[in-house]
């Protein structure tokens, strides 16, 4: 294997939530095997304080604003990206959130927005980039899964709605693209320290301690460990890879 396999020079990511957490942890490697990057999420401090990070890797990065549940805006970011960095080669379909209510207890506004965010804004953003994907040669789309996609929990009902169906949407796509040489894969983080899981820390008592006793790692994931999969899954490394959904989990989904 040769390191030229993980060599991102002169591709394109779209990372949506790449302002922060997971998505910036794989923006971050992203940029480091050498592609420009952009950041797509709503709050414009942290998407400036991502790109300077991602700009001092010494790749283009831009930040685009974007509510990903908004099409229009979608439409209007992938034309942006197409025009400002002059392809795309990757999207990364992570950003994503929670609402934490048992079935009975859950709203249907409340379930549509988690559904939208989760799960409704891959298939927009994926479908409107598929133009750019397709002229690639070697298009790569990378969903954001969960644990939640595997397991169930009386809070998540939305939220493991959205996950189980980012899975069969990726199986979906990858059949559909491959022969346009898309590869379409999904990652299913375990539980990983972000502004998302540090308000359910806070919110549920010994949520902490049970994830530790539950992971083999013995640890709570960090967003570095995001870096290296997004790599090999955006890379020609993984180009007879596709359709499947890939635990990053200390061994959660594992542990008998
Ligand atoms: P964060 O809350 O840190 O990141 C979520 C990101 O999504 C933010 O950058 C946010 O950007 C963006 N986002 C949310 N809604 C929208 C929207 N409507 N439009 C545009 N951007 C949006 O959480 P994580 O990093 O933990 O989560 C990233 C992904 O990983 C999610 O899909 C989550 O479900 C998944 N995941 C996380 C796990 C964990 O343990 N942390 C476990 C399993 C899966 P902004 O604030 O700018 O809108």
């Amino acid at each position: 294997m040769t390191s030229s396999r993980f060599d991102l020079r002169g591709k394109v990511a779209i990372v949506t939530g790449g302002n922060g957490g997971i998505g910036l942890g794989m923006a971050r490697g992203l940029a480091d095997a050498g592609a420009d990057i952009a950041v797509v999420g709503r709050n414009e401090s942290k998407s400036a304080a991502a790109v300077a990070d991602l700009r001092q890797r010494g790749v283009k990065a831009i930040a685009v604003a974007t509510d990903v549940t908004d099409k229009a805006a979608v439409a209007a970011m992938i034309d942006r990206v197409a025009k400002e960095l002059g392809r795309i080669d990757v999207l990364v379909n992570n950003a994503g959130m929670s609402i934490r209510k048992p079935p009975h207890e859950l709203e249907l506004d409340e379930w549509n927005k988690v559904i939208d965010t989760n799960l409704t804004s891959a298939f927009v953003c994926s479908k409107l980039a598929y133009p750019a994907l397709k002229a690639s040669g070697n298009g790569k789309v990378i969903n954001i899964g969960s644990m939640m996609s595997i397991f169930g929990a009386s809070f998540a009902t939305a939220y493991a709605a959205s996950k189980g169906g980012i899975v069969q949407y990726t199986r979906a796509c990858a059949n559909a693209w491959a022969p346009d040489n898309i590869q379409v894969n999904a990652i299913l983080p375990g539980w990983i320290d972000t502004d998302l899981t540090r308000g359910a820390r806070q919110q549920v008592s010994g949520l902490h301690e049970r994830v530790l006793a539950r992971t083999p790692a013995g640890r709570w994931g960090d967003i570095d460990d995001f870096a290296g999969i997004a790599v090999f899954l955006a890379s020609p490394a993984s180009n007879f890879v596709t359709g499947t959904a890939i635990p990053v989990d200390g061994g959660f989904s594992v542990m008998a």
